[in-house]
């Protein structure tokens, strides 16, 4: 068999064999003389012989097991302290070493990617049989390339322990790589790491003033560019804050525009209501079969609609429309009034009941009705029951997030409320409009803007904070509205770390993690 493609070239094969777990070489160095590690003189005496047992890379799925005959030399120098020495490692060896090159490299390939555990599971199973200390051990022992200096870097902190401890993770935003991480969250690791590191010209960063100090001294001529995620997010929570203070408004609001209506068409209204939402259905189940029966794919028709793959994929399944509404909502109020007239006649029985409004069309389960029939009177006075209501009930949570759209994003369910609401209180409407304002001068990189912005949103009672915020940091956000970097990339890289953290079970350290994070990234 041609063996010198398979072997280190300075080893000749004596001999080999298969057996059914292994292929087992055995070999010898073609030199047969030495030289003394100590006088570098050469030595042709041979002392003695012994074998070494070394691991390869698998043939055939098969274990394949190097067996070296090594020779040991006399030193024939006389006035050399070592007598006997021992021929030198092959290259392809690491001093000491008991596996190729070639098989720690590929041990600690599997490791960063799987992690040491299932890395040694698939190991053994291709035909390399080691632990998982030993891949623990080949990925700490791996050399790490530094890598170079990064013109755009993108900066974010990422939990080890929520609110226990974080580090940071660096980004180079503009190859898409993360390139360190940083055991803390602390400003001073970060200048270190800057100043160890000269030449970054861009740096995306939360809204930390912490990061944002530590940038401006490590490098005070980099452009600093605040996120534009957190930016809308402390928008929101700013107009959550602000609405939490008018929550009466809000709910004598929406008392005003839901409940009247309904209490001057009492039983006709969700009857309609139904059939309409219905209708909506059969329309859309048409239109998805006959674009189905013309070949398009599920994505495409979602698309096309504006409805979600699965609606569409429901319509695929479905031979014929299914008049089903929602079962996840009880329509239970609508029998109310029913219910009641039952229970003054006597009927106080919660299973009968079910059956009853059940043939009249209630989609709820018993649980619901026996919750609701136990506000009732046992005894007979049920005429003295107040007529049960539907309290539309608005989060001011929810709230905030039509508080950032225009009015034509608005549902039509919350229009009307809206509408009215904005109506009644001239500092929510400027709160409203201040707010589109805000995301139109994002939306559309008009930064210049920003600072009359901020005069203007000073005026207003809910801004103070949140301008005063931005004044802070005015020039990063003035980067945020004009720059086309963001850390849209790093938070990316922060989810794909969290990822690889949660596969090694906190068992191993922040420089195992450092190494996985950094070696899988390319
Ligand atoms: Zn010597």
């Amino acid at each position: 068999m041609e063996t010198s493609l398979l072997i280190p070239p300075e080893l000749e094969v004596l001999a080999t064999s298969v057996t059914e777990a292994k292929v087992i070489f055995q070999l010898q160095f073609i030199v047969t003389t030495a030289y003394c590690p100590l006088c570098d003189s050469l030595s042709t005496r041979i002392h003695s012989r012994y074998e070494r047992k070394l691991q390869d890379l698998p043939i055939s799925g098969k274990v394949v097991e190097l067996r070296l005959c090594t020779r040991k030399f006399f030193c024939q120098k006389d006035n050399c302290p070592r007598k006997i020495f021992a021929q030198q490692q092959p290259s392809c060896l690491k001093r000491y070493g008991r596996r190729l090159l070639r098989v720690c490299e590929q041990m600690i390939c599997i490791g960063c990617e799987m992690g040491a555990k299932p890395g040694a599971r698939i190991c053994r199973l291709v035909g390399i049989p080691i632990s998982a200390s030993t891949v623990l051990r080949s990925i700490r022992g791996g050399a790490v390339t530094e890598a170079t200096t990064p013109t755009v870097l993108g900066v974010d902190d990422f939990a080890f322990r929520k609110r226990e401890s974080y580090g940071a993770i660096l980004v180079d935003l503009e190859k898409r790589k993360p390139i360190d991480l940083l055991p803390d969250r602390e400003g001073k690791t970060l200048e270190a790491w800057l100043l160890a590191h000269p030449g970054v010209s861009i740096v995306s960063r939360d809204r930390s003033s912490v990061y944002a100090l530590a940038i401006t001294r490590a490098c005070p001529e980099a452009v600093q560019v605040a996120d534009r995620w957190h930016l809308l997010k402390n928008l929101g929570e700013n107009t959550t804050k602000f609405l939490d203070r008018q929550r009466s408004l809000i709910r004598e609001t929406a008392q005003e525009v839901f409940e009247q209506p309904k209490s001057e068409a009492a039983a006709e209204v969700p009857e309609k209501t139904t059939s309409v939402r219905v209708e909506k259905r059969y329309a859309l189940f048409e239109k998805v079969k006959q674009l189905q029966s013309n070949g398009h794919s599920a994505r495409a028709i979602g698309r096309h609609l504006g409805v979600s793959r699965n609606t569409v994929r429901r319509c695929f399944k479905q031979e014929a429309f299914v008049p089903k509404i929602n079962p996840r909502k009880s329509n239970l109020l609508d029998y109310e009034s029913y219910l009641r007239q039952r229970w003054q006649e006597g009927q106080q029985c919660a299973k009968a009941l079910l059956q009853e409004i059940k043939e009249r069309g209630y989609n709820g389960s018993y649980t619901i009705l026996a919750g609701f029939l136990s506000n009732y009177p046992k005894t007979g006075e049920a005429l003295s029951l107040p007529s049960a209501q539907k309290v539309e009930n608005y989060s001011t949570r929810s709230l905030s997030i039509a508080f950032c759209k225009t009015e034509q994003e608005w549902d039509d369910k919350q229009k009307p409320f809206l509408t009215k609401l904005l109506e009644k209180s001239s500092l929510l409407k400027q709160l409203w409009e201040l707010n589109l304002e805000f995301k139109s001068i994002m939306a559309q990189k008009k930064g210049d803007n920003l600072k009359a912005w901020c005069e203007k949103a000073a005026q207003h009672a809910s801004f103070k904070s949140f301008v005063q915020g931005i004044r802070q940091d005015f020039d990063a956000v003035y980067q945020a509205m004009t720059s086309c970097w963001s850390n849209g990339q790093t938070e990316g890289q922060v989810n794909r770390l969290k990822n690889i953290k949660r596969q090694m079970y906190g068992r191993a350290s922040f420089e195992l993690l450092r190494r996985r994070v950094l070696a899988n990234s390319a």
